[in-house]
This record gives structure tokens, sequence and C-alpha cells, in this order.
């Protein structure tokens, strides 16, 4: 048991972070958990330090962290508590931790990210904002860090299963004659078959019940958008060397074929499963090895048949928002990226509308202004002025005279 590699799993209370575990629990003579993270959630991670005792748990708020201290203490438990922000650091950069899945929620995870890809880890990456705003300084920050990244996103870890190998080790697709494209599938959300008229009134709880996948409710929202599809497009772009150009979105609804790669000789290769998550984080974990990961075989004759469309660009105005964001360049993935989490969790909280997401985040994108981000601090500082445009643009009540 003593070569198990250590893994640790940043937001570990997560939809994301409880499906890691699933997979370390069945492959317990492979991995161990050796450290669990979260935002506030005490009870669940206590529950999660009683099951894996981890060498470390840590919480970003303070409080929490607190109460957690004492509940671990009191049930005796060989797990240190690392309290505040810095912790997340601290465990991404711990030497005896070669394995760091990313699973925090949007901006939140880019600190941790890009110090675990400074320390060389191997890094399971859904947390795809990271990516999305900081893409050259992450792919930097992993090439000086000799770290790999492997993407968990269904989406991306698709393509990275149907790449050629030189490619799943980070050289640039667009140089690659034979590929011609990479192919995104996208379920189309909750409300893809909804007039624009009916897109008026949809409330948060049918934006956050996803048809096909159970998910945390910002990337459930994001997906109802499909600010989520346009979000991959920027990972895709970042993560695999293309420009937007050369990625094409199908609207999929039955989620079974999770993404493609065109090759020159007319060749499709796809990848294909469950609607489970387990089986890109256990790719990701193993990779270029296989592990068990409790998913069901696909059962082709339980399936109707597989339909594919194009998107509807009128109802669903994000997607095309992030293309223009990619062209645009300079810092507008950053504006656009912190415009959506406002909006998402202003709609949320029942402050603002579910068609006014897009609307904020076209409203700011066209007009906070944007440089290039140099570093990571020029980045949090665009970040930060994004946030504040877009939630006064909702407080001034902008919104009801039509932003678009
Ligand atoms: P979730 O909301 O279920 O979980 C988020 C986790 O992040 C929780 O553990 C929470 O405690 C932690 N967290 C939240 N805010 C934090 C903060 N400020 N500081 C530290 N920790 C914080 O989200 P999820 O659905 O698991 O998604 C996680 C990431 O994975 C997202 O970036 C999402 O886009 C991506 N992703 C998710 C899925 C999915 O099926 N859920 C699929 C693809 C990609
Ligand atoms: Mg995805």
């Amino acid at each position: 048991m003593t070569d198990r590699q250590a893994v640790a799993v940043l937001g570990s209370t997560g939809s994301i972070g409880v499906s890691t575990l699933d997979v370390i629990k069945r492959n317990q003579h492979r991995y161990q958990v050796s450290a669990i993270t979260a935002n506030k959630n005490v009870e669940q991670i206590e529950a999660q330090c009683v099951e894996f005792q981890p060498r470390y748990a840590a919480m970003a708020d303070p409080l929490a962290a607190e109460a957690l201290k004492r509940r671990v203490s009191a049930r005796n438990l060989n797990t240190t508590v690392l309290l505040g922000e810095g912790s997340l650091n601290q465990i991404a950069e711990d030497p005896e931790i070669p394995i760091v899945m990313a699973a925090i929620v949007g901006f939140a995870g880019l600190d941790s990210t890009l110090v675990a890809a400074r320390s060389g880890k191997r890094i399971l990456l859904a947390n795809k904002e990271s990516m999305v705003v900081a893409g050259h300084l992450l792919n930097q920050a992993a090439k000086d860090g000799n770290a790999t990244i492997v993407p968990v996103d269904s989406e991306h870890n698709a393509i990275f299963q149907c790449l050629p190998k030189e490619n799943q080790l980070g050289a640039t697709v667009s140089e690659a004659r034979e590929i011609e494209r990479l192919v995104l599938t996208a379920s189309g959300g909750p409300f893809r078959q909804l007039s624009a008229d009916e897109m008026q009134h949809v409330t948060v709880e049918q934006a956050v019940n996803h048809p096909n996948w159970d998910m945390g409710p910002k990337i459930s929202v994001d997906s109802a958008t499909m600010m989520n599809k346009g979000l991959e497009i920027i990972e895709a772009c970042f993560l695999f060397g293309v420009n937007e150009q050369q990625i094409e979105v199908l609207v999929h609804p039955q989620s079974i074929v999770h993404s493609m790669v065109r090759y020159c000789d007319g060749s499709v290769l796809a990848q294909m499963g469950e609607s489970d998550m387990r089986t890109p984080i256990a790719n990701a974990l193993a990779w270029p090895q296989r592990i068990d990961a409790g998913v069901s075989p696909l059962d082709f004759k339980l399936l109707a048949g597989l339909e594919f469309e194009a998107p509807d660009m009128l109802n669903f105005p994000c997607l095309d928002l992030a293309r223009q964001a990619l062209r645009v360049g300079k810092g507008a993935n950053v504006v656009l990226n912190a415009a959506n989490e406002i909006a998402v969790e202003r709609f949320i909280d029942g402050q603002v509308r579910f068609v006014d997401i897009a609307a904020v985040n076209a409203y700011t994108l066209t007009h906070c202004e944007s440089s290039e981000p140099h570093s990571v601090a020029d980045l949090k500082a665009l970040d930060m002025a994004a946030r504040s445009y877009a939630e006064e643009i909702i407080t001034n009540g902008q919104l009801s005279v039509g932003l678009a």
C-alpha cells in the first residue's frame, strides 16, 4: 500500500469533488486522498475526513475552518485543518502530493491551479474558468514547472482521448496538419426547445435542473444559457492550441458522444459513454492507463437515435460572446467570465431574470474597458473591475431598458 499516489482534491464537497473521491475509493490500491478542501460546508467535509483520513483538510472560509478544527479534534482524527485561502496554495504545492484535482468552481480556483502548475503536478483540470481567464499564464506555468494538465471537462477529455499522443503531450493541434477541426458537443441544456418568449419566464429551479448531467448550480445555469459551451470554446483554444475557427459546436441532446476530432482523411474519432463525470475523472487520474470508474457500460440497444443539430444562436447569444471575446483578445475573456459569474450569482439570488444573464455579459464585454493582462496581478485587477462594472449595470437597472 505504500506506493499509492497521493491526491489532493480541491473542491472536495462539490459535484466533481464527490465523484473524484468515489473513483479514488474504487482504486485504493493505487491512490490515497491526502488533502481535501472546501469553502463552507463543514458537515460534508467532516464526513469526508472521517471516511478518507486525509493528512490535510482546508477551508477557504475562516469560521468554517475553526468549526472543522474543533470537530476533527473532538473525533481524534489524524487530519491537520488548515485555515484560509493561502492553505489551498499550501496544499497545491506540497511536494508529497503529485496529483491535484482542480475542482473549485469559478475564478476562485485560479490561484491554486496556477500554484499546482508551477509545482509540477499532474493537474486534473475541472476548473475550466482558470483556463478561460489565464490560458497563457497557466500553460506557461505548467511548462516552467513541468506539470501535466489533463482535462476533466467531459468534452475536452473526450477530445484529449481522440488526439494523437504527441498532442496529448502538449504539441499544439493547429500545427498538426492531419487534424482539421475539434467538434464540441453540447446537450443544449433544459431550454433547448423553448421559444424566445418562453425563455423570458424560466425560473432558477428549471435552470439548475439539467436534463442529462447532475452538476453544481453555477455550471448548470451556464449550461442553460449555453455560456458553458462558450467557456468551453475558450478552454479548448488554450488547452489544445487552436483558434476559434477550428472549433465547431454541435448540439447533441442525448449527451452520449462527448466530443470529436475531425481528421484530414475524412475520419472522425468520437469518445462515447454514459453522462457520468467519473469516466473523464478516472481517465485523467490514470492516463495513459485505464481504471475502473464505476460507470455502467453503454448499452447501444437501449439508446434512442442519436441526434445532432446546429446550435440556435439567437436564443443562446452567449455562445457567440465567447467567440467575440477570443477575436478581441487582450483581457476580453477575463471580462466575459467575470460578468458571467456576477450575472449567474444574481440570477440564482433572484435579482435578475434568466435572459438578463446574456444581456449583462454582452454589455460588459462590449463596454467595460480592458487591457492585456501580463501578470496574475493584472488579471485580478481586471476581473475586479469587470465584476464592479457588471454589478453596477444590474444595480442601476439598465437591464430593464434592454441592453443588447
Ligand atoms: P460545485 O458548486 O458542486 O462545487 C464547487 C466546489 O468548490 C465545492 O467544494 C466548494 O466548496 C468549492 N468552492 C466554492 N467556492 C469556493 C471558494 N471561494 N474558495 C474555495 N473553494 C470554493 O461545482 P462543480 O459542479 O463540482 O464544478 C466544479 C468545477 O468543475 C467548475 O469549474 C465546473 O465548471 C467544472 N465542471 C463541472 C462539471 C460537473 O459535472 N459538475 C463538469 C465539467 C466541468
Ligand atoms: Mg463540459
